[in-house]
């Protein structure tokens, strides 16, 4: 089958719409997705059939309300299309109010206290905007989660409420440029996503893995990332297969997957999909990681998406890549080729540098979890400081627009916005900083702090509400000017020179830009709990509030989810280190030292010396009774955790309490590994997962 064929072929898309419906429904129901009117019930029952019947004659049998609860995954609760007539036949029925709205059970997903046990009713809705497919035989219905009381449970209703947001605030800016033509302006996303590959046997002999999608433990391998010769290097065969057979899958569900290459460490990969709107790009990423898992298996692998599976080798990560455009295509962070379209540029620029300065930690929050907290900052992944990459020349041009100086490049010219043309800049020379977690890569943002499991809807609520509120503020004073051009020069002079601190173009690895950053006074939010205390700050809680993004109750719900996620994550990983340390660990070592003891009682009868042994075994009898120490203090560290009853305050103990006995105890147990034989240590190490396939 022709790639053309099998693209989108199970999903409900335009065409099939246009084919299958009549139409008038047809056109009711576009004026729903383009214009968000509410659909009546009879478009919604012709819908309904028609999707029915198209979904069964692909081999469908249920369908479900396919919804992303604050579990940073998604849920599906399947049904039936059967229904009986008489007693002994059945008829496929989806009528218009099972399209429309759901009722699952929402007692088991994450409220954050907003739903009270006894009001265990969540709803789910339609989101037309976001086209139905098939996934196992069934009908999946991309839907919203909200609750009895109507505050939203899940990651997607914020999200389609800050691109409403931001789409009303840039075409007020679009208009006071005069474009009356532009209908809607939306939030495009292109999600990398980076992955592990490892051989399925290996992961399930391991039960850190099994249990916390990490290992816990693990000595470095003697050969790690070092040759750099994993990086775009062949695809070994097995992998080839794999990633053949996922394109294929994604493709069907209409994901743009485009580009697979081999990432920095070994075992690592990265998918790219061509952007889509925000929307679209959210439920495909979230199809993505689900694709990934699913079709390793296929292939006697496992797919691992934590974003720090090894320590000591790279991370795994997932770019952001951001902009907004019109609906006739026109990207709005383009840089122009008139002096008009420049101003207008300038000023899109202005909004994004103004976001990120006075929401750093919103941002940062934004991509807050345990996990990550082990990626950012290393060597490999962007550091927890916020800051923006502009590259050389357009830190020039705005630097030349600050000081009102002439920039200097090959001609000289006085800086007016909307009267010269801006020089031209080389759209490949902004791509370089690699270590940068927000950089301007010629036409977009792309923000690098994601962890690679992250649902990519909070950062771009994020980016999307505070962006808005940019605009809001430039609108409100841009349509009260009395001459545009000279408040427009203005307000964008005002806000680089206001906001250049947050402009940064050097190496974001380097110790020595964690002091500059402090002496620029940017925010410094090293690990999660520190992160989301941010969260209900005053300003925040306005900027969510202004926009209805989310009610007051709604963050601190959000917040406390968020939490709770950290002190679960962390006490799954405290128990299963216990578990492994006391159930394999202890006993491996136990094992080999008696062989040890043996022999080198042997060898004392016979008369050898048994230097070597003795050595090792002094040495391991000292780890191992560390271990032992450091498993009881482990212990009684998450019994005492049991006391605090506040997620808040429960999240700082596992950071400031919990992490370091957990680190201490990896640290003896891997150098014990290191002294052990191979035969003795109880699962498979480094070198074996991660040159497994
Ligand atoms: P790379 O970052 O590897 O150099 P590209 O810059 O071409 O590659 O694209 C990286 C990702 O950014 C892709 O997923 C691509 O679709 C996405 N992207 C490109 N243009 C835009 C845009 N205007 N808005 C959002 N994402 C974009
Ligand atoms: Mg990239």
């Amino acid at each position: 089958m022709s790639v053309s064929e099998i693209f989108g072929s199970l999903v409900f898309n335009d065409s099939v719409m246009k084919e299958r419906l009549p139409h008038d429904t047809y056109k009711a129901l576009k004026k729903t997705i383009e214009v968000g009117k509410s659909l009546d019930l009879t478009v919604a029952n012709i819908v309904a059939n028609a999707m029915k019947d198209w979904a069964v004659s692909k081999g469908a049998t249920h369908f479900t309300h396919w919804f992303q609860p604050m579990t940073g995954v998604t849920a599906e609760k399947h049904d039936s299309f059967i229904s009986p007539i008489g007693d002994s036949s059945v008829i496929m029925e989806f009528s218009g109010k099972e399209l429309i709205k759901g009722e699952p059970d929402a007692s088991s997903f994450p409220s954050g206290g907003l739903r009270a046990t006894f009001e265990a009713r969540g709803y789910t809705a339609w989101d037309p905007t976001s086209y139905a497919f098939i996934k196992d035989r069934t009908l999946c219905i991309p839907t919203v989660f909200y609750s009895y009381g109507g505050q939203s449970l899940d990651k997607k209703t914020p999200l389609l409420r800050s691109m409403e947001c931001i789409n009303e605030q840039a075409l007020r800016i679009l208009r006071l440029f005069g474009n009356d033509t532009a209908k809607r302006v939306i939030t495009t996303v292109g999600a990398e996503q980076e992955y592990f590959l490892v051989d399925q046997e290996l992961f399930n002999k391991r039960k850190d893995l099994v249990f916390t999608g990490r290992t816990l433990f693990g000595a470095k391998p003697p050969k790690g990332q070092e040759m750099h010769d994993h990086y775009f290097g062949a695809i070994r065969p097995r992998v080839s297969k794999f990633m053949k057979e996922l394109d294929e899958e994604l493709w069907k569900l209409g994901v743009l997957a485009k580009t697979e290459h081999n990432e920095s460490a070994p075992a690592q990969h990265e998918l790219a999909p061509i952007f889509s709107n925000t929307n679209i790009a959210t439920d495909h990423n979230q199809l993505t990681m689900q694709m990934l898992k699913n079709v390793a298996e296929r292939h006697g692998m496992t797919c691992l998406l934590h974003e720090k599976p090894f320590a000591g080798v790279n991370g795994s990560g997932k770019h952001n890549n951001w902009a907004l455009a019109t609906n006739t295509g026109m990207n709005l962070l383009e840089p122009g080729k008139s002096p008009h379209e420049n101003a207008q540029f300038l000023l899109f620029l202005c909004a994004v540098i103004k976001a990120v300065d006075e929401y750093q930690d919103l941002l940062r929050l934004s991509i807050a979890s345990a996990g990550n907290d082990y990626r950012l900052g290393s060597n490999e992944a962007p550091p927890a400081i916020i800051s923006i990459f502009l590259g050389d020349e357009l830190t020039e041009i705005l630097e030349a627009i600050d000081s009102g100086s002439a920039y200097d490049n090959k001609e000289k010219l006085e800086m007016e916005i909307g009267v010269h043309v801006l020089p031209h800049f080389p759209r490949d020379t902004t791509d370089r900083n690699r270590t940068s977690p927000f950089a301007f890569t010629g036409n977009k943002f792309e923000f690098r702090m994601l962890g690679s499991s992250l649902s990519i809807s909070g950062p771009n609520i994020i980016l999307n509400t505070t962006v808005a509120e940019e605009l809001e503020q430039f609108a409100d004073i841009l349509e009260n000017a009395e001459d545009f051009t000279s408040e427009l020069n203005s307000l964008i002079r005002k806000t680089i020179h206001e906001h250049k601190r947050i402009i940064f173009n050097g190496n974001g690895y380097d110790n020595a830009w964690v002091e500059e950053a402090e002496r620029r006074g940017l925010l410094n939010l090293r690990t999660t709990p520190e992160a989301l205390e941010r969260y209900v700050d005053d300003k925040n809680i306005a900027l969510f509030t202004k926009h209805k993004i989310f009610t007051k109750e709604e963050i601190y719900s959000r917040r406390d989810i968020l939490y709770d996620a950290y002190n679960k994550t962390n006490s799954v990983e405290a128990l299963t280190m216990i578990d492994m340390a006391k159930k394999d660990i202890i006993p491996a070592i136990i094992k080999y030292q008696r062989r040890l003891a043996e022999l080198i009682k042997t060898k004392k009868e016979l008369e050898i010396m048994s230097e070597p042994e003795s050595t090792i075994l002094s040495r391991l009898s000292v780890l191992c009774s560390d271990i032992y120490n450091k498993t009881a203090e482990l212990e009684e560290t998450v019994n005492q955790s049991k006391e605090i009853t506040e997620p808040q305050d429960l999240s700082f103990y596992y950071k400031d309490s919990i992490l370091p006995v957990m680190h201490s105890l990896r640290a003896s147990v891997d150098e014990a590994e290191l002294l052990i034989g191979r035969d003795y240590w109880p699962f498979p190490t480094y070198g074996d997962l991660l040159f497994s396939v």
